[in-house]
């Protein structure tokens, strides 16, 4: 068994109290959110057909080619899937350019996604890896405190890159980074000499050297620093970091902006085509400062986009129609039975009902259809019956709340 005193995850280096859940194997411990990660990186790697799903490019495949496999697996969103096209091309063109001092030198292009939880900025991020065939690691910017503080150092992200990798340091130095809840590690207040809060700050600072591209001294094994701990030098020039983040209430910042912005001449006119709606998609850099990002950090992110709220019909565009949507991995698991599973549409419309009334959003419609056929999966494999339909009644009786952590 692991040593019992100073529990940490053996792979993220969290203390026990600090994360959910940890698990003692053999020689070491892991936390739910690793578990949960290692488990996406075996379903993905194993996964025979998501694997001929990719298709084999010997150059980087165009943007038009990025923007049409990730529309296979991401419903909507498309100014997002453009701008991602775009800036991920510009990035692995810039790694093929051959050294030349003479040359232009191509700043590298790091991304930042806005948008509500949900709505797909870690499922875009994601599948654009899959399709290069990078190493690709998600890391929680809540977690990284200034070092000193308890907490992770900012480098460990490059472990987890490092770990993603197989330890290839060449892979993970061409690799891609997705840096979620980056808002959350927002200054608190948009005038710094106020209230400094200097964990937002100090966190900032550091990551800024991630993204500027530096040699980092990283520990493999990721956690804290440990003076026995040999270090890998990774370089970060070349790695391409994704950041999404919430950012909850920019909106009224946008708003605010554009309301200084068309007053006097012409104003009447600019209020009119602005989509209230959907704020959003007007967001600028200077927002993000507003809300208390530092503008060194805006600065290496020069690729600013947004995702729009999902809706009823986004949603249910997700219930079927991406390659590998919900509802047809419970098609093919019933299958296995030889039953013909159907959904009526009528129940489709419930099953968004339902995820819109609790506001789970897409991350909600797996385990809301989950509880809705925990029943039927359990009693159909050994009856004789070869088909069976799901009617809205039967979502609206076998759906249970409390099943999913709502009541
Ligand atoms: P976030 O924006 O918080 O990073 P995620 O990408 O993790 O959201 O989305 C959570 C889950 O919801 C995804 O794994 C996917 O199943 C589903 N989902 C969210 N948005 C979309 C979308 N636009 N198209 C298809 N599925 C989506």
């Amino acid at each position: 068994m692991a040593e019992e005193k100073n529990k940490a995850c053996s792979f993220c280096g969290r203390k026990e109290k600090e994360v959910r859940l940890l698990l003692t194997g053999l020689n070491g411990f892991i936390c739910d959110e690793c578990a949960e990660q290692a488990y996406q990186i075996v379903q993905e790697t194993t996964h025979e057909q998501a694997r001929k799903d990719v298709p084999k490019y010997t150059s980087v495949p165009k943007p038009r080619e990025i923007k049409s496999f990730l529309d296979k697996y991401v419903i909507g969103q498309d100014d997002a899937k453009k701008t991602l096209s775009v800036a991920v091309y510009n990035h692995y063109k810039r790694l093929g350019q051959k050294e030349d001092t003479d040359a232009v030198e191509i700043e590298k292009s790091n991304i930042i996604m806005v948008g509500n939880t949900g709505t797909g900025k870690t499922l875009l991020a994601r599948t654009i890896a899959r399709l290069l065939q990078v190493p690709f690691t998600i890391v929680d910017a809540t977690v990284f405190t200034e070092a000193g503080y308890v907490g992770e150092d900012v480098e460990s992200i490059l472990s987890r890159l490092l770990q993603a990798a197989d330890f290839d340091v060449e892979q993970a130095q061409r690799g891609i980074v997705f840096i979620d809840e980056i808002d959350k590690i927002a200054r608190k207040q948009d005038n710094p000499s106020i209230t400094r809060d200097v964990g937002g700050e100090g966190v900032q600072q550091g990551m800024l050297k991630l993204l500027e591209g530096s040699v980092v001294n990283v520990p493999p094994r990721g956690g804290r620093k440990h003076p026995d701990q040999s270090y890998v030098q990774v370089d970060t020039k070349n790695i391409l970091f994704i950041c999404g983040g919430a950012f909850d209430g920019i909106e009224r910042k946008i708003a605010q902006r554009l309301n200084t912005h068309v007053v006097g001449y012409d104003s009447v006119k600019n209020v009119m085509q602005i989509d209230k709606e959907n704020l959003m998609r007007y967001i600028l850099p200077q927002d993000l400062k507003s809300f208390g990002l530092i503008p060194e950090i805006i600065g290496r992110l020069p690729v600013l986009t947004y995702l729009n709220p999902l809706d009823k019909e986004a949603l249910r565009r997700i219930l079927v129609e991406p390659k590998n949507s919900i509802v047809k991995q419970y098609e093919k698991l019933m299958l296995m039975d030889g039953i013909k599973l159907t959904f009526e549409d009528a129940a489709l419309d419930a099953i968004v009902e339902k995820a819109l009334e609790y506001r789970l959003g897409a991350r909600g419609l797996r385990s809301i259809v989950e509880s809705v056929m925990q029943n039927a999966m359990f009693e159909l494999p050994s009856t004789a019956k070869r088909s069976f339909k799901v009617t809205a009644d039967y979502v609206k009786t076998h759906f249970a709340a409390d099943r999913i952590g709502i009541s």
